[in-house]
């Protein structure tokens, strides 16, 4: 038996970093076994890159439309080497990052893929670790459609983030967050996109007053929407590949498809260790504090129930490390895990939707507000979006919080605070927010719900 530890941690991404953290400052001795980077996929291949991409295409386009700013770009154009680059070295930075606070924290860094034994104690390579108690940490993989296999022209959400080239047609299958963030990005950079969603609304999982705002924006993007619609056939070839959409045959240079993901649990050997996978679809079952069905294992992030998110997964980790160390702790409220896509314009939301509170039995109050009525959104010339509160008529608990626009994925953390902290629109449209930002919206849709917003 190698070294022992009181917490082994497998999977560094957001979740098991974070988890390993928390368990030593708790005073557990503590490792994580990672098979790839430190920072796990979000830092490294999914979260972080596609931010740092859909940033440079912002200010390509402000570069390029910027000239009623007084801001004069003659041919602007986008160095694709360069642009990789940046995109490595800032995921390569946190990466880093994350290995110097294990560090600080004295986490013991374990390289290699790890699977649990029969005691529930860690294999990696030749060598077993013992573990007082192990968390499970280890994300998610890409889901092809069935029937289509990735390969160099049919590509997952990372095949999309680092393509050596700009390519002139994209398709991207599935318009939920990654597919939409992926669609603005290159429909900014001026490839025609074809997005293709199978329900009738891209963002499917929002809104539907949110979506419908995305979509007349994405027609300026040079993204062509198809929602209703499903690939059929995909035959690729050696230098472009062909979709059947119904009657149509589509060719582009790569076809991303950004649908589905399954967890990562593959090399665990969970049988062996009695962790039991849920009956819905594979995901590893655990209690409120994260605890799997065997008492030594705990499991985390992608691959448990809820929102495959990152800030998920961070906290999630939390309460693992610290129901293992018997410290205070609360389990997490999945109603409360906002969801956030980073296309222009963002998306933002937490809790229910209008149709999800009505549904639910609620006697729905709505306040509506456009981001054009403040000042702010003059000022940053980006007047597109709403705020949409949806609260319960009879003491005003806000039921659920939509933002599409200029930095919705920022201001959504004031819904969050708000609910969390059980305040009502009522509060919300007394609290006084700085002047001129775009966040004084906020402050007026919550106004909205009782008709009294001051720029309507
Ligand atoms: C394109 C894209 C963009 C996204 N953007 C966002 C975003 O903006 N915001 C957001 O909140 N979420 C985003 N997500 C979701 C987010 O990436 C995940 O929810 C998050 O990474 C989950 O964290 P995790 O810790 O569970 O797993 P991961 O980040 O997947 O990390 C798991 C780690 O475990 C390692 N591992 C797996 N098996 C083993 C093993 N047996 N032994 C050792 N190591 C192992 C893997 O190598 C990996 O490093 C995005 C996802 C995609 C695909």
């Amino acid at each position: 038996m190698a070294d022992s530890y009181d917490v082994i941690v497998i999977g560094g991404g957001p979740g098991g970093y974070v988890a390993a953290i928390r368990a030593a400052q708790l005073g557990k001795k503590t490792a994580v076994v990672e098979k790839d980077k430190a920072g796990g996929r979000c830092l490294n291949y999914a979260c972080i890159p596609a931010k740092t991409v859909l940033h440079t295409a912002e200010v390509y386009d402000a570069a390029v439309n910027g000239e009623h700013l007084g801001v004069k770009v003659e041919g602007a154009s986008i160095d694709w080497d360069a642009l990789g680059q940046r995109r490595a070295s800032v995921s390569q930075t946190l990466s880093s990052g994350v290995e110097m606070l294990w560090k600080k924290n004295e986490v013991e860094f374990i390289a290699g893929e790890a699977s649990l034994d029969s005691d529930a104690n860690v294999v990696v390579g030749e060598e077993t670790y013992e573990a007082g108690a192990v968390i499970l940490a280890t994300g998610s993989v890409a889901l092809p459609i069935p029937g289509v296999e990735f390969g160099d022209r049919v590509v997952d959400t990372w095949g999309a983030w680092s393509l050596a080239e700009r390519p002139q047609k994209i398709a991207v299958a599935g318009a939920g967050a990654s597919g939409s963030e992926i669609a603005s990005a290159y429909g900014r950079f001026g490839t025609e996109v074809l997005l293709i969603e199978m329900v009738d609304q891209i963002l499917p999982l929002e809104d539907p007053d949110l979506a419908k705002v995305v979509a007349r924006a994405f027609k300026k993007q040079n993204i062509d929407v198809r929602t209703g619609t499903k690939v059929e056939k995909v035959e690729a070839g050696e230098g472009s590949v062909t979709l059947t959409l119904g009657d149509d045959q589509v060719e582009v240079d790569y076809l991303c498809i950004a649908g589905g993901r399954a967890p990562d649990v593959e090399a665990l050997n969970l049988e062996a260790a009695g962790v039991k996978l849920s009956e819905d679809g594979g995901r590893i079952e655990i209690d409120d504090y994260q605890r799997t069905s065997n008492e030594k294992v705990f499991a985390i992030g992608d691959i448990v129930r809820g929102p495959a998110l990152a800030h998920k997964a961070s906290e999630e980790g939390v309460i693992a490390a610290e129901t293992i160390a018997g410290a205070e702790t609360h389990p997490i409220d999945v109603a409360l895990v906002p969801g956030a896509t980073f296309c222009h314009p963002q998306v933002a939301s937490v809790g229910m939707t209008e149709a999800e509170a009505k549904q639910a039995g609620h006697d729905v109050k709505v306040g509506r507000f456009k981001l054009g009525g403040v000042g702010a959104s003059a000022v940053y010339d980006d007047r597109e979006g709403i705020v949409k509160i949806v609260a319960d008529s009879e003491y005003g608990e806000i039921l659920g919080a939509h933002i599409v626009g200029n930095r919705a994925c920022d201001m959504i953390s004031e819904l969050v605070d708000v609910m969390a902290l059980e305040g009502g629109y009522q509060e919300l449209a007394r609290i006084i927010h700085p002047h001129p930002t775009i966040s004084e919206a906020v402050l007026d849709a919550a106004r909205a719900v009782d008709g009294w917003a001051t720029h309507a």
